[in-house]
């Protein structure tokens, strides 16, 4: 289930990516230009507002939980959880029937983007 893909083998081919600028919706503390997969993780206000839950969630939540704090639908919520994890900004664990995922605070977009959460 835990692919690690990409990332890694991809970060020292190129340095000139596209950048894209802060989102409004993201606090001061980030870079104001993020690369293409910081991005991903904050382009859409949704993701945004999973990180910051994430983050303040010290051990994890399960997508239920998440539905509950967010106005989203359970396959919407799992869908942005997905592309998170697509560039390792979240992981997860399966624990019975739920699955329960955390922020990869080691993640890139944390460390060199400095995506606040
Ligand atoms: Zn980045």
């Amino acid at each position: 289930m835990n692919t690690k893909k990409a990332g890694k083998a991809k970060a020292n081919t190129k340095k000139k990516e596209k950048t894209y600028p802060k989102p409004s919706w993201v606090l001061d503390s980030a870079e104001e230009e993020l690369c293409p997969d910081c991005f991903k993780v904050v382009g859409s206000r949704s993701r945004y507002q999973l990180v910051c839950l994430l983050g303040k969630a010290g051990e994890g939540m399960t997508v239920t939980e998440l539905t509950a704090k967010l106005e989203l639908q359970q396959p919407t919520i799992t869908h942005h959880l997905n592309v998170l994890r697509s560039v390792d900004a979240v992981t997860s664990v399966d624990s019975g029937r739920e699955r329960i995922y955390s922020l990869n605070r080691e993640a890139h977009c944390f460390d060199e983007c400095k995506i606040p959460f």
